[in-house]
């Protein structure tokens, strides 16, 4: 079992080791919001102490066995003391996304998994839109919904559940008054301190050619 840090870095990065969310149920250190255990791919089993940092992928360690099989725990201070230095270098959201073990079609048969693909294809094409939009974390969520909808309340028609545009229309500047409102509020609190700045920038997208303005508030 690996024993060095830049070891099981590399482990992580072969695909030989993963990251898994923490369901321990006494880390409630805020240190856990941001490392993640360790499972090892081939026996799917916790590797033992080991941590790593789902931003930059540092790995250490809050415990080990002794020889004499105690265990010394190192607590979680060398974590807390990465998350003040962590500067991820260069990696992606999606590099991130990657370490996460994704088996698709694990509960299927190759038949349906193929069907599912096969669907995946058809919204990409149909829908036009990118490739991209098949990793996309809303449409990811989007999905999740659905099944849970549909173990509940078992095969049901999409058109009894899924809403038309204009009722999604609607919501969306229903939802976008309701943050307006949040930010303004937010604003006016920080504004009796005195505490506010706003900066603009200008930008202008490279296909459609269309500007916009952002404020920034800080
Ligand atoms: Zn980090």
């Amino acid at each position: 079992m690996s024993n060095n840090c830049e070891d099981v870095r590399a482990a992580l990065h072969h695909g030989d080791m993963f990251l898994c969310n923490n369901d321990y149920p006494k880390c409630k250190a805020d240190v856990w919001k941001k490392f993640r255990l360790i499972k090892i791919k081939a026996t799917n089993e916790l590797l033992f102490g080991w941590s790593a940092c789902k931003e930059c992928f540092a790995c250490l360690k809050f415990k080990a066995k002794q020889t004499d099989g105690s265990v010394r725990l190192y607590g979680t201070k060398n974590l807390a003391d990465h998350c003040k230095t962590c500067s991820p270098k260069g990696e992606t959201q999606s590099s991130v996304a990657s370490f996460f073990k994704k088996t698709p079609g694990k509960h299927f048969t190759r038949e349906e998994g193929k069907r599912v693909k096969d669907a995946e294809v058809r919204m990409v094409v149909q829908g036009g839109t990118s490739f991209m939009f098949v990793d996309n974390p809303g449409l990811r969520l989007f999905a999740q919904k659905m099944i849970q909808i549909g173990s509940m309340y078992g095969n049901l028609d999409v058109n009894d559940v899924l809403f038309g545009r204009e009722t999604v229309k609607k919501s969306t500047f229903e939802k976008m008054t309701e943050c307006h409102e949040k930010i303004k509020k937010s604003i006016a609190e920080c504004s009796l301190n005195k505490m506010v700045a706003f900066t603009t920038d200008l930008a202008t997208d490279n296909i459609n050619h269309n500007s916009y303005l952002d404020f920034t508030v800080f």
